[in-house]
Parts: structure tokens; sequence; C-alpha cells
């Protein structure tokens, strides 16, 4: 299965998508995972990312294009994959058809998740991230705690920089300019789930895999 996952920052896309990567056996490909990564190891990507990364803006679609297409080209995602984070600008969403298209890939899902703005700023306000295994923590799971319940990694829970309030806030406002108009782009020609991003963490998927079997 192929599956592009779409909602705004916070509302549990990556967290939805670690999730059906493991029940659906295909790999999760998360832009944001993979620019956080390219800026630990300090490359000429990461270089350029960072500053952007942390004020909340977009990379540069060209930048974004070219690591999503070597990406798609590694054998693990032949058999399907789970995009999040990607595509966020009509421009991605329109060369991703053209890739598509010269792979003759002709199905794809679309799974779009909602929230409410208000909800969404409480939510990445009290996230915690594992520095370590990358997993995804609420503040109040981990009260108390200082090692990782994933992985028992110490003192390796963070903010990460672009969750502060302000940046939150221009993340939400580049969401509405820039990639509410992507999920215009797909309503005209494909089948949209939504689904809605209010609840707990398993009726959430199960309401993403029911939608997409009908
Ligand atoms: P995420 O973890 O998906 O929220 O992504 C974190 C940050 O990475 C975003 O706020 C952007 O700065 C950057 N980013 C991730 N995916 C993209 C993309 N498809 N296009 C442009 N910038 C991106």
């Amino acid at each position: 299965m192929r599956l592009i996952l779409f909602g705004a920052p916070g509302v549990g896309k990556g967290t939805q998508a670690k999730i059906l990567s493991s029940k659906l056996n295909i790999p999760h490909i998360s832009t944001g995972d993979m620019l956080r990564q390219a800026v630990a190891d300090q490359t000429e990507l990461g270089k350029k990312a960072e500053e952007i990364m942390n004020r909340g803006d977009l990379v540069p679609d060209d930048i974004m294009l070219g690591l999503i297409k070597e990406r798609l080209q590694k054998p693990d995602s032949d058999n399907g994959f789970i995009l999040d984070g990607f595509p966020r600008t009509e421009v991605q969403a329109k060369s991703l058809d053209l890739h598509f298209a010269e792979m003759n890939i002709k199905d794809f899902n679309i799974v779009n998740i909602d929230a409410d703005e208000n909800e969404i700023i409480k939510r990445l306000n009290r996230r915690r991230v594992c520095k370590e295994c990358g997993k995804i923590f609420s503040l109040d799971e981990i009260e108390g705690l200082k090692t990782c319940p994933n992985c028992n990694s110490e003192n390796s829970f963070y903010l990460r920089d672009d969750d502060k309030e302000d940046v939150i806030k221009n993340r939400l406002e580049v969401f509405r300019a820039n990639t509410v108009p992507v999920l215009n782009y797909y309503s005209n020609n494909r089948k949209i789930v939504t689904v809605n991003g209010i609840g707990s963490i398993e009726e959430i998927n199960e309401e993403i895999l029911k939608g997409l079997q009908n």
C-alpha cells in the first residue's frame, strides 16, 4: 500500500505513521525525520535546513524533491510506503505526481488527520521526543521518569526547538498557506480518507485502517 499522510503539525502523523508502518510492513518515510538526521549529522543539507526548520518555515521545494526521489528509489519502497510530511506544497504534489507517473505508480491513498488548532498548540507544547530512539511522548506519559520507556536511554527527552509556542504558531500558519491547498489539489481527483485526530492513538489508528478498506 502507498499512503500519503496529511495533517497539521502536531496532529499525530508521526505516531500514526509508525504504527501503520509496522502493521502494514511498509517503510515510514518522514521528511522531517530525514532533515533532523541531516541536521544532527551536520551534512551540507543539514546546515542549510537547520535555521529554516528552527523558524518553522519550509525547506525549498527543489531540495525536498531531490531528497524524496532518492528515498523512493530505495528497494524497500517497492511494495509501498507511508509518506509523512511530504508533499507540503502544490509544487511538491505536482512533482510527486510526475515522479509516480514515471515509475508507473497509479494507486496511492490519501489520509487526512484533522484536529482543532488550539488542541494542537496544547499538545505540541507538551510533546517530548527521545533523542536516542525518536519515540514521541506527551509530558503526562513520562512525568517523573529519568529513562525512556522505549529504549531505556537516560535523560534523553527533549522539546524540539520548533515545538516552542511562537514557532508552532508559524508552522500552523505555513500549513494553512501552503499545505491546505495541496489537499484541495488532491480533492479534485482523489478520494481522501479524513479522520478525527482527537482521540486515543488506537482509536485513530483503527479509524484510518477502516477508512482505507472502504
Ligand atoms: P515535520 O517533522 O514533518 O513537522 O517537519 C519538521 C520541519 O522540517 C518542517 O517544519 C519544515 O521546516 C521541514 N520539512 C519537513 N518536510 C518538509 C517538506 N516536505 N517541505 C519543506 N519543508 C519540510
